[in-house]
């Protein structure tokens, strides 16, 4: 009458159920092809429904040396499917009275140093016991192989602690799998491997299933070989020292033995039904809850759907078993990959899943960003990260771009960037793209804007390049104690309020503390209110970087502070837009440099960026280091010293526009009066337009010429130099020409280093500098970030008067895979992301 009721149950349901399978058999045979196509998926496949084969296939090789095809036949390491073998035959010596599950694992192996353990905690992973790899690694040789006796003893002679109370809780732990190997050898006075053979391999009739590992004898008819891919090559990866062991993987077998093994499961062959359902059980623990997992199985909520994975070395296997449909699905794979079997679950368990898309860029001249010589190679990419360097062939239907020997580098991280105010209207990032840069480290010179609101800005409208950020001290002040009394130092309830400020930022994936001390919004703080707030960075595990109290007249004493920092809070410091901008000191470079050298051979880990410009741009104000404004020596201290007049464009007056883009010697000249004087006169002019004004916003700006380019061509050329921009989308011509001008400028025209060593200084060196472990550097792994560009032609064109120029030579730009830009336009995809501070 059962069977009966059951048989109508089918009938009912399984025309749709049918149509189902079909339909997702349909969809797993197309994907794992297209994997396959794509060495994403190298194995055999089988599904089942009662019993009965609905499909299988074999895709690829058993043999990477001798290219041997897979058969139905091929017997693959079963990885960890190997211990509901293992926990079968504890059960069939639990049958036949030689042990119990509660029985303590000291009565079978003396030397085991732990009292309360028993098999059920090892079957169950509830021990509590460490997994044995580190304490081999720790504890044996590079030629040892490791065996059961082996583990044992180590277990003996070390007694790591355990994890937790055995029973407390559910830790995945292979070491229990290897004792319950011994256990089983002491009880039955026999191999794994020969037992193994005649408790379930014969009466089965299983042909190529059985125990081999390094010390077992001879492997089983039909073994495949594991490998890996690297590169677009196969390498080994298969066997090694620790695979004297058996227990926790190492049972061989192919598809087809692994279908019978199943359907065993629901007879009385190998042990009873009764038996079985307790490997069929969630644990419990200690606490009286449940954990998902039985004797060697996992166990899905409603206890029907059973299965295991399996990785280990160049294997990844899978096995589920619906035991309430009778379906079975089984997945061997000899490939280190496990896209194919998580997809392939996923596929059949009709859950989402994802196919990987890859792309190619052949016949590149490679410069990895580590310093490293030009290469010719190609680059593929697997979705958003690099995946292969090397002679690599297109896969059926790739996407590939001819790289025509162009060269290739990691897209250009911008360290010192202002162009975040911007990028809300001009979210193609055209002014940074063109340059090849696809990372902007913003929040500079002590300004920036909180992470919620960049997180934000990236939500309200995506932009094609990466955004980071510091915490700007002058934002912090201007936070704490209001935008018009900052001219003096924090007063200590100011100051504990800005650590708080900082730590809340610091935990939001701020890089660390900028600070923009020649300004007057923090000019004025004392060196211990910033050296407190450093500290506050540093125990973060973030960074330091600044706009230096003096470019000038004080520079050596700015040179000290920061040096201070870096020595008390032992964080790493960056000099920003490091430059002499004192006419008496030019030439002084080499002292400047060998000073920063010496404090490094002291441990300070200090570091500089780099503008490729004899001229900075910013506030007249800047030009009174002693900020004394009416008088009349230091106005003319400044004219001789600090700028040229007749070299030095005034960007924006808001007091009189039409002194925009004319020299300050030119508009001395229309005023009939001398420069010093002009220079005092203008700055008075604009602080009082700016007073009627309400005193927001900026009222005037000047690129001032005040370096020597043998100076600029030194502090670029330094080895802890990275290429920031300090630019924006307005502006100073840096804005969009800073790293097409040392490259072409700089490195193909003057020669001042190899192209090599200028692109590590735009991406290796600067990943560095900024703690960033996925950019920067053409390696697997790594984000796709990537810029191609022609060397001989590559050149900025923004100058004085045109400096929203675009580059010349920079031909196509990726983020995160995508093109953002190509041959002088925006492409529209803008995948830029946040990248918060790497916790460590
Ligand atoms: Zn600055």
């Amino acid at each position: 009458m059962k069977k009966l009721l059951l048989f109508c149950f089918l009938n009912l349901v399984s025309p749709g159920l049918r149509a189902q399978t079909t339909a997702r058999l349909k969809t797993l045979d197309w994907v794992l092809t297209q994997l396959h196509q794509r060495a994403m998926f190298n194995g055999v496949v089988l599904y089942a429904e009662r019993g009965k084969v609905l499909y299988q296939k074999e895709l690829g090789i058993a043999n990477h040396t001798t290219g041997e095809a897979l058969k139905p036949t091929s017997a693959f390491n079963l990885a960890s499917v190997s211990k509901q073998f293992i926990a079968m035959m504890i059960m069939q010596l639990g049958k036949k009275g030689r042990l119990r599950y509660d029985d303590k694992v000291r009565t079978y192996l003396p030397t085991f140093p732990y009292d309360s353990i028993t098999i059920r905690h090892l079957l169950t992973h509830t021990s509590g016991l460490p997994e044995y790899f580190e304490l081999a690694q720790q504890y044996t040789g590079p030629l040892d192989t490791l065996t059961n006796a082996g583990m044992l003893q180590l277990l003996a002679d070390h007694k790591p602690a355990l994890l937790f109370r055995p029973g407390d809780r559910w830790t995945y732990c292979n070491t229990g799998y290897v004792l319950l190997g011994s256990i089983i050898e002491t009880v039955s006075g026999t191999s794994v491997r020969a037992l193994f053979d005649q408790q379930i391999a014969q009466p089965l009739k299983l042909r190529n299933t059985s125990v081999y590992h390094l010390k077992s004898g001879p492997p089983p008819a039909n073994r495949v070989y594991g490998f890996q891919r690297q590169n677009g090559r196969l390498i080994p990866d298969d066997l090694i020292r620790l695979d004297g062991v058996i227990g926790d993987g190492n049972v061989y077998s192919s598809a087809e033995d692994l279908l019978k093994w199943d359907q065993s499961l629901y007879t009385n062959k190998l042990v009873k039904a009764s038996t079985l359902r307790e490997a069929f059980t969630p644990v419990r623990l200690n606490n009286g809850t449940t954990y998902p997992y039985g004797f060697g199985w996992a166990i899905d909520r409603t206890g029907t759907v059973l299965d295991h994975t399996g990785s280990w070395v160049g294997f990844n296997t899978l096995i589920v078993r619906n035991t309430a449909k009778r379906q079975t699905l089984i997945l061997l794979s000899n490939s280190h990959e496990a896209t194919g079997r998580q997809i392939a679950e996923a596929i059949m368990a009709g859950e989402p899943y994802r196919v990987p898309t890859t792309q190619l860029i052949s016949n590149a001249s490679v410069i990895d960003g580590s310093g490293l010589k030009a290469r010719r190679a190609s680059v593929r990419i697997r979705d958003n990260r690099i995946w292969e360097i090397g002679d690599l062939t297109p896969f059926p239907n790739e996407t590939v771009t001819d790289a025509k020997g162009l060269t290739l580098a990691p897209g250009f991280i911008d360290s010192h960037s202002h162009h975040d105010w911007g990028l809300a209207k001009a979210p193609d990032a055209l002014a940074v793209v063109s340059q090849g840069i696809t990372t902007l480290v913003v929040g500079q010179d002590g300004g920036g804007q909180p992470v919620d609101s960049l997180r934000a800005l990236l939500k309200r409208q995506p932009i094609a390049v990466n955004l980071a950020t510091y915490t700007g001290h002058a934002a912090l002040r201007t936070g704490t104690m209001g935008p018009r009394s900052l001219y003096r130092t924090a007063k200590a309830d100011e100051l504990a309020k800005m650590k708080d400020l900082l730590r809340a930022e610091l935990d939001k994936g701020s890089l660390g503390l900028s600070t923009g001390l020649e300004y007057e919004s923090a000019f004025f703080s004392s060196r211990d209110e910033v050296l407190q707030l450093a500290q506050v960075a540093a125990d973060a595990g973030g960074r330091y970087i600044s706009h230096i109290r003096s470019e000038d007249i004080a520079l050596d004493d700015a040179i000290d502070e920061i040096i201070q920092i870096g020595r008390v809070t032992k964080m790493p410091v960056q000099i920003s837009h490091l430059k002499i901008a004192l006419r008496n000191q030019w030439g002084q470079s080499p002292y400047l440099l060998a000073r920063l050298e010496r404090a490094r051979a002291e441990g300070v880990n200090i570091t500089a960026d780099c503008y490729p410009y004899d001229y900075w741009m910013s506030t007249l104000r800047v030009l009174f280091p002693k900020r004394d404004y009416t008088n009349l020596a230091s106005a003319e201290f400044a004219v001789n010293q600090l700028f040229d007049p007749a070299q030095s464009v005034l960007v924006q007056f808001a007091a009189n526009p039409s002194y925009a883009g004319k020299t300050v010697g030119e508009v001395a000249r229309l005023r009939q009066r001398t420069n010093a004087q002009t220079l005092m006169d203008l700055v008075a002019e604009a602080s009082a337009f700016s007073e009627n004004a309400g005193g927001s916003g900026s009222v005037e700006g000047i690129m001032g010429k005040s370096m020597d380019e043998p100076d600029v061509v030194n502090l670029l050329s330094w080895p802890h130099t990275n290429i920031g921009s300090d630019g924006a989308m307005t502006g100073h011509p840096r804005g969009y020409g800073a790293f097409t001008r040392v490259l072409g400028r700089y490195v193909r025209d003057q020669k001042i280093m190899p192209l090599e060593t200028a692109i590590y200084k735009m991406t290796g060196l600067t990943a560095e500098h900024l703690g960033f472990a996925d950019r920067g550097l053409i390696a697997p792994g790594y984000l796709a970030d990537l810029v191609l560009f022609d060397p001989a032609t590559v050149s900025d064109n923004a100058a004085i008067g045109n400096n929203t120029a675009l580059s010349s030579g920079i031909q196509l730009v990726w983020v995160a895979g995508q093109p953002v830009y190509r041959s002088g336009e925006a492409t529209g995809n803008r995948p830029g992301v946040f990248i918060g501070r790497p916790i460590r």
